[in-house]
């Protein structure tokens, strides 16, 4: 089973012609909502490939947390433990793009903030008979982070996407995952050197290596990933096929769930068949509009995948 750690966000998108100025009110286009947070997108990309999934999270007492759990069991989710809270709202992203595709987004954690060290306990079982635990960081790092060690305790295998990045990331982190998986922002942040290309995926590949991680994947959007390891510490890139991208917002997401659905599942392929693998199920999700609605299931990918 994949049991993922994180969190859920309501997104409540509005499309205009051009951002509003401060105190302006203007006139939008189009509304609609749709089902984000990292941790969910990553839980769904898993199930959509055919894992036994678990979300592990917190959301509001709410219509958007009531909509959010139906969203989960549509999806094929246990949602044994999503606990919904009445001391805060479901997390919400309000994003308001504009013609051009540039965008102003407010984030509010809400009730993921709420997902405490006591709702982890209880989900211990579930945590410690896991194949893959899947972490992020968009609730409490401590609570991810001891996620982590309660599943390295058991022998399970820790995969943790360090997003959205702090540049004071506890250097358990690295120390608690087998698999330390980030964006080119995310390393920048991490390392303080911009990545740019493969050599420079290469170099920060390296610098996080000494901070104890086994192996380290950064993504590099069309460019596909690098991939450095105890094992073979000399950068590999695994790169991605070349398709039309029409939305690559959760492509990250997409490929950090497909990976922990190969983990899980084909632990003898290689992990760079792996990582190969999962970059041609994000690629996929870039090629339609949307987070999880643009997610391939493993009906729509070609049988070679599996
Ligand atoms: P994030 O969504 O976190 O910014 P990336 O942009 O690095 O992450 O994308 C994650 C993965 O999605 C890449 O490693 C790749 O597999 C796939 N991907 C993203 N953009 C493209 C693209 N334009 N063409 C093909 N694959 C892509």
């Amino acid at each position: 089973e994949v049991v993922v750690v994180g969190s859920c966000m309501t997104d409540l998108v509005s499309l205009t012609t051009r951002l509003p100025r401060s105190g302006e009110t203007i006139l939008g286009h189009k509304f609609f909502i749709g089902f984000g947070g990292k941790g969910a997108n990553q839980c769904v990309q898993s199930a959509r490939l055919g894992a036994k999934t678990s979300l592990i999270c917190k959301v509001g007492k709410d219509s958007f947390g009531n909509d959010y759990v139906e969203n989960l069991k549509k999806n094929g989710i246990s949602t044994a433990f999503v606990g919904q809270t009445a001391d805060a709202a479901t997390g919400t992203a309000s994003i308001i793009v504009n013609s051009e595709g540039q965008n102003v987004i407010v984030i509010v954690p809400g009730a993921n903030l709420l997902f405490n060290f006591e709702d982890l306990k209880r989900a211990s079982d579930v945590i410690c008979k896991a194949k893959v635990v899947v972490c992020q960081l968009e609730i409490t790092p401590a609570v991810s982070l001891e996620a982590l060690k309660m599943a390295r305790a058991n022998g399970v295998k820790t995969l943790f996407n360090p997003a959205p990045a702090l540049a004071d990331l506890d250097p358990q982190f690295y120390t608690h995952s087998d698999i330390f998986c980030c964006n080119e922002t995310e390393a920048e942040i991490l390392t303080g050197i911009p990545v740019g290309n493969l050599e420079d995926a290469g170099k920060v590949g390296r610098m996080l290596l000494e901070r104890g991680c086994k192996l380290i994947i950064v993504t590099l959007g069309a460019e596909g990933c690098m991939m450095i390891s105890v094992e073979e510490p000399i950068p590999k890139h695994v790169p991605a096929g070349k398709v039309r991208a029409v939305d690559t917002t959760g492509a990250g997401d997409s490929f950090v769930g497909a990976l922990a659905f190969y983990l899980a599942y084909y632990p003898k392929l290689s992990m760079e068949d792996m990582i190969r693998n999962s970059n041609y199920v994000a690629s996929v999700s870039v090629q339609a509009a949307g987070t999880q609605s643009s997610y391939p299931y493993r009906k729509d990918l070609p049988q070679n995948l599996f």
